[in-house]
């Protein structure tokens, strides 16, 4: 157990409990405000600081709330000692002229006095709980916290299925390999509607062998987190060390036009003109991924890792930190045509299909099948499954 004493805009104490053998953390404000806030900070600390990931948050039920301005450090206390004490949480804003009373006690005595005598019970002679002193360790201290890491959390980290990931990683990773986490670092989220919760810049291993699966591996990363990558550059493989290695960018990479650029061009644009450019793709999106598969059946290879190396011969390199929304209808418009659909259309063409009918009937046809209107929305918006008229059109001329 450890407590985290938050101090909120200099104007505000709360407390947060973080258990390590459960990963929650829970957010005690006795103004019932929210904890996201610290909650991000203190899981950004945690995972720079000891390499710890998946922590939730939680907020207890019906803790007792301040009633004034003034007293959020002493409900602080309070609530921190009976979570020390493993004792409920019986006490009210009425109590507190006690309680301060006690813990001004409690200073110059330095002892602990049992948390009773806060209700009004008198108990100042029963049990005392000795301030630890100096040269005891108090639990919160670093090496103590540090320790608990070591032994709960990165012999976990070094090899993991898909299922033990921590969430963030599920929603980016597919499933059906196994990875070993070498290196994880969180980022500062971005404010906007629709950014990511947890960006990451990630070195992972992963159990892909050949070439063949390592871009089945992509298209079902892609697949699975909707998020479209193009070829930056590609190796030419060495069959003793390099089977394969592509680096790639994220497509909405390409820096956005200038505001001179965009003078210009809305200087002489039509109506079609300004609609493309509301529909903006370049971001400069910072997000790419490198692929590297080594050749892992090679003796030196063997002889210079270990056996979870060997049997995780692929290591990714993924920056995943992308500045527009990922889930949006926008987003969703500007993935890939996929090879499926493709030759959906290609069927209707040599039946006699012209571009437009074709377009009409599988239009129709994925309304018709759609199981509910979330779906019909989110399948109307996808470019893999919804090409545009103008991508038919495209089609129909190659
Ligand atoms: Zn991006």
């Amino acid at each position: 157990m450890i407590l985290f004493v938050i101090n909120v805009k200099s104007s505000h104490w709360s407390l947060m409990l973080g258990e390590p053998k459960t990963k929650v953390m829970t957010y005690y404000d006795s103004l019932g405000r929210d904890g996201t806030k610290p909650f991000h900070q203190l899981r950004e600390f945690l995972l720079k600081r000891f390499n710890s990931i998946g922590w939730q948050l939680q907020y207890p039920e019906n803790i007792p709330q301040q009633e004034n301005s003034y007293d959020c450090g002493v409900f602080v206390c309070e609530y921190a000692r009976c979570l020390i004490l493993h004792k409920p949480m019986k006490f009210s804003q009425d109590h507190m002229p006690h309680i301060r009373e006690r813990i001004a006690t409690e200073l110059q005595s330095g002892v602990l006095l049992p948390a009773e005598s806060a209700t009004g019970n008198s108990a100042t002679d029963a049990q005392v709980h000795k301030v630890p002193s100096q040269d005891q360790p108090a639990f919160t201290s670093k090496k103590c916290t540090k320790d608990i890491w070591e032994t709960t959390e990165l012999s976990n980290v070094t090899e993991s299925s898909w299922e033990r990931l921590p969430k963030f990683l599920q929603l980016v990773l597919p499933k059906g390999y196994t990875y070993m986490i070498e290196h994880i670092e969180s980022l500062h989220s971005r404010d906007f509607i629709g950014a990511q919760t947890e960006p990451f810049n990630a070195q992972i291993r992963t159990s892909v062998t050949c070439r063949d699966e390592a871009q089945s591996w992509l298209k079902s990363m892609m697949d699975h987190n909707q998020c479209t990558y193009r070829v930056t550059r590609t190796y030419k493989p060495t069959m003793k060390r390099l089977l394969f290695r592509v680096d790639m960018h994220c497509q909405h990479q390409q820096k956005a036009l200038s505001t001179k650029q965009l003078a210009l061009k809305s200087s002489h644009t039509t109506k079609k003109g300004l609609a493309s450019e509301l529909r903006k793709k370049k971001t400069n999106c910072p997000s790419t991924l490198i692929m590297t598969v080594e050749n892992s059946t090679k003796k030196l290879f063997r002889k210079c890792h270990n056996q979870s190396k060997v049997l995780h011969p692929t290591f990714v390199k993924l920056l995943f930190d992308h500045n527009h929304p990922i889930h949006s209808a926008h987003s969703l418009s500007f993935r890939s045509i996929a090879q499926q659909t493709k030759d959906i259309f290609f069927d209707l063409f040599r039946s006699g299909h012209s571009a437009a009918t074709a377009w009409h009937t599988y239009e129709s046809k994925l309304l018709l099948t759609s199981l509910n209107k979330t779906s019909m929305q989110r399948e109307l918006a996808d470019r893999t499954i919804n090409p545009s008229r103008q991508d038919v059109c495209r089609l129909y001329d190659t």
